[in-house]
């Protein structure tokens, strides 16, 4: 009783709650990827959200801020402002390099955040203030950093993340191939499954451990030290047993697969997106339709790997070099073939892969098979937003919305290279980076 009394007399006691206002004059807005852009308007940011757009460029005065409210100018009048951009597939604990498979029994999981550190402040300033991370290895560095940063510890994109990939035992996913048994052991993950009972476990298991969705390899991958190809890896008892985990548990499921029949058995075991997608045929076209799931093509993957796998001074292991060299081209024709096939796509580029803070370099490689600018954009925010099912949160420059607003100095709608150069950076209403 006393502890009440006391608490409501110290609030009454507070003076009143002072708005952070932030007023931003945008030369050029494209609020909502889709509809045109508008020329002149202000932003209002109050509290981290989107307050009001209004046309012309009004000052603290006509925006109503109280005499007491701290109110930043932000002035963009010769830039063009769009939302803040969403990868959808990253692996922000890590960056291919020759020296991984040492770190991978050198590094502790402290080092590896703090390394996860440095990948997510140059993933921001890159524009890209959210995140999905799909595959973080058994460590628990990714659910610190997401944690860290959603507390404004660490300046970093918002992060979901899946924890470790569900996988079978020496399949892709499981990091353990090549090396000797006893090292093995020390990080060998609970995300690795055999038959539909331990699959089950393994999705609960990633829940507990903090997964915000569940990643699955339904097929093998590139850069896994194995020959095991790249078609269907995990039985169709045991994708539909994870698909059901994940979605009683409130979790969306993605599956990783580049062959053919790994998509199609993932896609009707009810997979929410489908990351890659390398190999997709008409028949898989028709399964995303049907049943509304997201395709996350990875193009900055393929490049970089057949870069890597071209290169004789690279560090590839032979089944990863050539299982590149086969994967890389084909992944062009299947993103041209998807948006021909109306799939809904989302932006990813599978960053990790390749370095991070260059994600933006998927749209030139999405404009070349065939998206408009606008469309590519559209899926890195619009899209990308629905497929994390955050679309009231994030995606575009909408009143309620978070505040997370990026501008670049050149349009584009006309040269989709001009996000390369993004030259301002607003997450939830803090501005991490200002033009010059
Ligand atoms: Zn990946």
């Amino acid at each position: 009783m006393r502890k009440i009394l006391i608490a409501a007399t110290v609030c009454a006691a507070m003076p009143a709650h002072a708005a952070d206002i932030a007023i931003i004059h945008a030369g050029k807005l494209l609020a909502v990827p889709g509809a045109p852009a508008r020329d002149a308007q202000t932003i209002v940011v109050r509290d981290g959200k989107i307050a009001s757009i209004s046309a012309g460029y009004l000052d603290a005065a006509a925006i109503g801020a109280g005499d007491g409210d701290p109110v930043r100018i932000y002035d963009l009048k010769n830039s063009f402002v769009l939302p803040g951009l969403i990868d959808s597939h990253v692996h922000i604990t890590n960056e291919n390099n020759p020296q991984q498979r040492l770190q991978a029994v050198e590094m502790s999981d402290a080092d590896d955040a703090i390394a996860a550190a440095g990948f997510a402040k140059k993933t921001l300033m890159a524009g890209f203030t959210t995140v999905r991370d799909v595959g973080a290895g058994s460590g628990d560095a990714v659910f610190a950093l997401r944690d860290g940063i959603a507390k404004g510890d660490v300046a970093g994109p918002r992060i979901f993340a899946s924890g470790a990939t569900v996988s079978v035992t020496g399949g892709h996913g499981d990091g353990t191939q090549g090396y000797r048994d006893d090292i093995a052991e020390l990080f060998h993950s609970a995300a690795v499954c055999d038959g539909p009972d331990a699959c089950r476990r393994a999705v609960r298991e990633q829940v507990r451990r903090g997964a915000d969705h569940i990643k699955l390899t339904a097929t093998g991958g590139v850069l896994s030290n194995t020959a095991a190809g790249l078609e269907q890896q995990f039985f169709d008892d045991e994708l539909a047993a994870i698909v059901d985990a994940g979605h009683k548990m409130g979790r969306k499921v993605t599956a990783h697969a580049h062959g053919v029949g790994g998509i199609n058995a993932a896609l009707r075991a009810g997979v929410d997106s489908i990351e890659h997608g390398t190999y997709l045929d008409d028949e898989s076209i028709k399964l995303f339709r049907k049943g509304g799931a997201y395709l996350v093509p990875t193009l900055l993957a393929g490049a970089t790997v057949v870069d890597m796998a071209k290169d004789p001074n690279s560090h590839l292991l032979p089944p990863q070099r050539e299982k590149a060299l086969k994967v890389g081209p084909k992944m062009h024709d299947m993103a041209v073939q998807a948006k021909k096939g109306g799939v809904k796509i989302a932006f990813g580029t599978d960053t990790g892969v390749s370095k991070h803070g260059e994600n933006a370099r998927e749209f030139a490689l999405m404009v070349a098979a065939g998206f408009t600018p606008m469309e590519a954009i559209k899926a890195a925010t619009v899209n990308a937003a629905d497929h994390l099912g955050k679309s009231d949160m994030i995606g575009t420059i909408s009143p309620g919305k978070a505040a997370d607003i990026i501008a670049v100095d050149e349009d584009p709608l006309a040269d989709i290279n001009a996000l390369l150069d993004v030259d301002f950076v607003m997450k939830d209403g803090i501005a991490y980076k200002t033009p010059d």
